[in-house]
C-alpha cells in the first residue's frame, strides 16, 4: 500500500468510526449518515484513492477546480457522486450542472433559475440543498431564515431540480449546538410543506458530532481524511 493510501484509509476509518459513535449516542442508525469527503485543493489522484478505499461521495468547492479534477478521472468519476459545497457565482451553474449531482449550496431564487435552466440544457437532474445563513451575516453564503420556504417551493417546482433539504455551516463564534438546533428547525418547517426534503447537511472535521445529535444526513469532512490544507489565497 502507498504511504498515502495507507494515511487516508486511516483517517477514514477514525472519521466513519466517530460517525457511528455520534449516531449510537443519538440513537440514530448509522446507515442514515451520507459521508461526504471533501476533496478540495486536493489532487485527482487522492479522490481515485478515495474511491478505491470505498467512498461513493465527493465534496468539492471551486466550481473549475472540481471540473478539472472530474476531466482527469473520467471514467472512475462516474462512479461518484459529486456534490458542490462551496458558494456559486450564478454564471457558473452552467458548469456545475456538468459535473455536479448534488448542490448544497442554493441560496438565492436566481442561482435556483440558473441551475435550473442549465440541468435542462445538460439533460441532467441536480439535486438541491437550501443553504441557511444561520446568524443571517452574508460572508458565507446562505439564504436568511425568512427566505428559505419560498427558495425551497421554488426548487420543488423546478423540473430537473429535485430538493433534498437544508444546509448550512455553523458560524465559527457560535456554540455548534445552538447552530445546529436552529438548523434542525429550519428542517422541520421545510418539512411540513416538502416532506421529502428530509435531509440535513451540517457538519465538517471539527464538529460532525454535534451535527449527528442535530440531526444530520450528509457530513461533508475535508481536513480529518486529507490533512489540514494550505490556507487559501
Ligand atoms: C471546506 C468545507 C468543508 C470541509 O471542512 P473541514 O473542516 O475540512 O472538514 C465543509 N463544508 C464546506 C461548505 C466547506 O467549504
Amino acid at each position: 500500500m502507498s504511504g498515502r493510501r495507507a494515511e487516508l484509509a486511516g483517517r477514514l476509518t477514525a472519521v466513519r468510526q466517530r460517525m457511528e459513535r455520534a449516531a449510537d449516542r443519538a440513537g440514530r442508525d448509522p446507515a442514515e449518515l451520507t459521508l461526504v469527503v471533501v476533496t478540495k485543493t486536493y489532487p485527482a489522484a487522492d479522490v481515485a484513492l478515495l474511491a478505491d478505499l470505498g467512498v461513493l461521495d465527493v465534496g468539492e468547492a471551486r466550481v473549475d477546480e472540481a471540473a478539472d479534477k472530474v476531466g482527469e478521472l473520467a471514467h472512475a468519476a462516474s462512479r461518484l457522486t459529486w456534490h458542490e459545497i462551496g458558494q456559486v457565482q450564478t454564471k457558473k451553474a452552467g458548469k456545475v450542472a456538468r459535473w455536479a449531482d448534488v448542490v448544497h449550496s442554493v441560496d438565492r431564487a436566481r442561482l435556483v433559475e440558473a441551475l435550473r435552466r442549465a440541468a435542462e440544457a445538460e439533460s441532467r437532474t441536480l439535486q438541491a440543498f437550501v443553504q441557511v445563513s444561520i446568524d443571517g451575516e452574508p460572508g458565507r453564503g446562505g439564504a436568511q431564515m425568512a427566505e428559505v420556504p419560498a427558495l425551497a417551493d421554488q426548487i420543488a417546482a423546478s423540473s430537473r431540480l429535485e430538493l433534498l433539504g437544508v444546509m448550512a455551516v455553523a458560524p465559527r463564534r457560535l456554540d455548534p449546538n445552538r447552530a445546529f438546533a436552529a438548523l434542525q428547525q429550519a428542517s422541520e418547517q421545510l418539512r411540513a410543506a416538502h416532506p421529502d426534503a428530509k435531509y440535513i447537511s451540517a457538519g465538517m472535521s471539527g464538529d460532525l458530532e454535534q451535527a449527528i445529535a442535530h440531526g444530520a444526513t450528509h457530513l461533508r469532512v475535508g481536513t480529518a481524511v486529507l490533512g489540514s490544507r494550505p490556507p487559501l489565497k
